[in-house]
């Protein structure tokens, strides 16, 4: 029986593989890359599934899900150790092993869903921190030479939610991720303003590690950012939309509305996508359509209930997107990787 990519997706939408294979051993790599390239057939890398939308359709070719594990350290000097992950080790198992040995540089990424060997895709990052802050380089799999390559982390083109493998899918499947972690007893510092409300500290501080990562856990909790095993919220794939990048002229009106606007370090600003489908009537806990709504505690995170299919869950996506465009002139871009039709032209 062909395998169904509901089972390996948090969402619980997609349909069957053509063919599926779990990597679980580095040294069958080889073999597993072979096998994906005779006969030619596409391919998609899969890792928790926390970030993918699969189509009902399934997959036409070869799904290879990475559930390689294995972490070791290195020191190096001044307080500095060199952490390597196999892509298939879950982002949770590295922070816990962080904490445990009293390293800093990703106490605030606990409790996202996933694996390491995804994380560098979206620079996954929360709480002001992300992947590419301790990422010094990846081991991947190059599909157009066949070698196994390094990539340094000054070559992966990070941004907010965005690096070359985002932006280009498909020629690299990441095998191993190197990040450099600082021996510390206290957390990296506080640089997002509700942190350093829920820890009741000014930005800057550097609050003891344990306690850092605490806060995070706690607030993700709160806030509804963790990934229940059951109950009405445990279909989902996070935020839907990434927080959109506004104009002076959209800016302007987020603030006559009292929207709160971020600003990088580049001066660019920021809306948040949660607070845009408020302001167009959305609320946690509202019905979008049959079997689809708002989460219980979030209106970006969208979940699904009963039979949905991953058309009509996308078709919901698009139809909110819409409505902020038409409402705010803002565009708002799908956070999750999509393997389906195109995004429909706004009317
Ligand atoms: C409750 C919840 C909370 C979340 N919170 C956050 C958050 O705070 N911050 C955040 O950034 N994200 C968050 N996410 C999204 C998601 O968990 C992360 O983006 C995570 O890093 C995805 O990992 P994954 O293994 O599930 O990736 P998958 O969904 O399996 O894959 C995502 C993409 O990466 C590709 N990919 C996966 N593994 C590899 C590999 N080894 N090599 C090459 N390509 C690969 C896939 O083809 C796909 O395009 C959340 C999701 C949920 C459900």
């Amino acid at each position: 029986m062909r395998e169904p990519l509901a089972d390996h997706t948090t969402l619980r939408l997609g349909g069957p593989a053509n063919s599926f294979i779990t990597h679980t051993d580095p040294a069958d790599w080889a073999d597993i890359a072979r096998a994906a390239c005779e006969p030619k057939q596409p391919r998609l890398i899969l890792g928790g599934g926390s970030n993918i939308i699969a189509t009902d359709a399934g997959f036409p070719g070869m799904v290879v899900r990475m559930a390689t594990r294995g972490i070791t350290a290195r020191a190096l000097q001044q307080g500095q150790v060199e952490v390597t992950v196999e892509a298939g080790e879950p982002l949770s198992s590295l922070v816990d092993f962080a904490l445990t040995e009293g390293l800093s540089g990703v106490e605030y990424l606990v409790g996202i869903p996933g694996t390491t060997g995804a994380a560098p895709i979206q620079n996954t990052g929360a709480y002001g921190q992300q992947i590419s802050d301790t990422l010094t380089s990846i081991t991947a799999y190059d599909w157009s030479t066949h070698r196994i390559v390094r990539i340094p982390a000054s070559e992966c083109g990070f941004g907010y939610r965005i690096s070359s493998f985002k932006r280009h899918p498909g020629r690299f499947t990441i095998l191993t991720t190197t990040l450099h972690l600082r021996r510390a007893s206290q957390a990296a510092p506080v640089t997002y303003q509700l942190l350093a409300d829920v820890l009741n500290v000014p930005l800057g501080t550097r609050p003891p590690l344990a306690e850092a990562a605490v806060a995070v856990a706690t607030d993700r909790q709160a806030r509804g950012l963790t990934l229940p095993s059951s109950g009405p919220d445990a279909r989902q794939v996070g935020s839907v939309f990434l927080n959109p990048t506004v104009n002076e002229h959209q800016a302007a009106h987020v603030r006559a509305y009292g929207g709160p606007l971020h600003y990088d370090a580049r001066g660019e600003a920021r809306v948040s996508a949660g607070w845009l489908l408020q302001h167009v009537g959305y609320a946690p806990g509202c019905r979008l359509a049959e079997g689809i709504y708002c989460s219980t505690q979030r209106t970006l995170t969208v979940v699904a209930r009963g039979s949905v299919t991953s058309e009509n869950y996308l078709g919901i996506l698009y139809r909110l997107s819409r409505e902020v465009e038409q409402a705010t002139g803002i565009q708002m871009h799908l956070e999750p990787t999509t393997r389906t039709r195109k995004r429909p032209a706004a009317r």
